[in-house]
C-alpha cells in the first residue's frame, strides 16, 4: 500500500468535497443545509460524524469478516477468524422503513466523535487483528472519515478501507474517492422507483445508484483475494429480496448482469424482517420459494461468483443487531466496542 499516495488522494477528495459543509449536496436528497452551522439535513447528522459502534464483525461476507468461505463454485476453504474491523455511524440519508439498524439511522444513537477520536478508533481496530476498516453507511460522514483517514494513515493505518453503503450516493461523490476506498461494498436495493419511493422516500433510488455502481465498477471491477480468501480490493453488491417483491430482485440482477458484468461478485441477501415501520406489504418474513426464485435466476444468469445464505437465515434464525447493547451482535462474539 503506498501511504503517501493514499495521502495526496485524500487531500484532493477533501479539497473537492469541503464546499459541502456549507451547503450540503453530498447525497442525492441535496437539502443544501450548513453543516458548520449545525443545520440538520434528512440524514440528521451535523458537521462531526457520531459514532454509533467500532467493533470486530464476523457476520460480513467471508472474504471481509475472514471466516468459512461459502461462496457457490469458487470455495477457497476456511479462513482466519479475525474479523472485519467494522465501523456504524448514525443517521442516514435513505432511511428505510423496515431498517434493521434503525436505531442508528432514524434513532441517531451514538456519540459524536472529534476526528482525532475517530482516528483512534480505526488504529484501535487495526490493533486488535482487524481485516480491513469498514465503514458502515459512510456518505453523510465522509468529511470526518476522510480527515480521520487522514490522521490513521500517518500513524500507520496499512488496512483495506472498505466503503459499505446503501447505494444512494451520487457518482461524483464516489469518483473522489478513486484511490481511497479499495473495496466497494453497496446495496442495490431496488429497481423499481415505485418500491424505492414507498420504502425509502427515494424514487430516484435507481437512478442515482445505478450510475454509482457504474463508477464503482470502473474503479474496482473485480474482487482481489489474497491467499488466505481475504479480499484486498474489489467490489461486492449486495442484494436483499423482499417479500411480494421478488419479480424486483430479478430486474436489479438483470441489470448487474448487463451493465456491470455476471463476473460480478454478488451477495444475496435472504434475512428481512418485517421491522420499525414496515409498511402492510412487507409486513411479513420472506418466503423460502421466494428467496430461491431468485437464487434460480441467479444462476440462469450466468453470475460466477455470488454468496448464497443458507436456509437458516429464511427458517427465522436470523438475529437482528441491538446497538443497546455493548455488543449489538452477542450470538457472534463480536467484543468490546469503542
Ligand atoms: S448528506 Fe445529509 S445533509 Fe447532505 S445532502 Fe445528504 S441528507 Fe442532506
Amino acid at each position: 500500500m503506498d501511504i503517501g499516495l493514499k495521502l495526496r488522494k485524500i487531500e484532493a477528495a477533501l479539497r473537492s468535497l469541503s464546499p459541502h459543509e456549507r451547503g450540503c449536496r453530498l447525497c442525492p436528497r441535496e437539502c443544501g443545509v450548513d453543516r458548520r452551522a449545525a443545520e440538520r439535513g434528512r440524514c440528521g447528522t451535523g458537521h462531526r460524524a457520531v459514532l454509533a459502534r467500532g467493533l470486530l464483525h464476523y457476520g460480513e461476507e467471508p472474504p471481509l469478516s475472514g471466516v468459512e468461505d461459502v461462496r457457490r463454485g469458487g470455495a477457497s476453504g476456511r479462513t482466519p477468524r479475525r474479523g472485519s474491523g467494522t465501523i456504524f455511524f448514525a443517521g442516514c440519508s435513505l432511511r428505510c422503513l423496515f431498517c434493521q439498524n434503525h436505531q442508528l439511522s432514524w434513532g441517531l444513537e451514538g456519540r459524536e466523535v472529534t476526528d482525532e477520536e475517530l482516528a483512534a478508533v480505526i488504529l484501535d481496530l487495526q490493533a486488535r487483528g482487524a481485516l480491513n476498516i469498514n465503514l458502515v453507511t459512510p456518505g453523510h460522514v465522509l468529511l470526518p472519515i476522510l480527515r480521520a483517514l487522514r490522521l490513521a494513515f500517518r500513524e500507520g493505518l496499512a488496512l483495506p478501507v472498505v466503503y459499505n453503503s446503501g447505494g444512494y450516493e451520487k457518482a461524483s461523490v464516489i469518483a473522489a474517492l478513486e484511490g481511497i476506498a479499495d473495496i466497494y461494498l453497496p446495496d442495490l436495493k431496488y429497481r423499481s422507483p415505485e418500491a424505492s419511493r414507498r420504502y425509502s422516500a427515494a424514487p430516484d433510488y435507481f437512478e442515482h445508484a445505478s450510475l454509482a455502481l457504474e463508477e464503482m465498477r470502473r474503479q474496482k471491477p473485480r474482487l482481489v483475494l489474497d491467499g488466505n480468501g481475504i479480499a484486498r480490493e474489489g467490489l461486492i453488491v449486495r442484494h436483499l429480496v423482499l417479500p411480494g417483491r421478488a419479480e424486483d430482485s430479478i430486474a436489479v440482477l438483470e441489470w448487474i448482469a448487463e451493465r456491470l458484468s455476471t463476473e460480478t461478485c454478488l451477495s444475496l441477501m435472504g434475512q428481512y424482517k418485517p421491522l420499525f415501520r414496515a409498511p402492510q406489504d412487507v409486513r411479513r418474513g420472506l418466503t423460502r420459494e421466494e428467496y430461491e426464485s431468485v437464487v434460480d435466476r441467479v444462476e440462469a444468469l450466468g453470475f460466477e461468483d455470488a454468496f448464497i445464505q443458507s436456509g437458516t437465515f429464511l427458517e427465522g434464525e436470523h438475529l437482528v443487531p441491538d446497538f443497546s447493547l455493548e455488543d449489538p451482535f452477542p450470538w457472534s462474539g463480536s467484543g468490546r466496542g469503542d
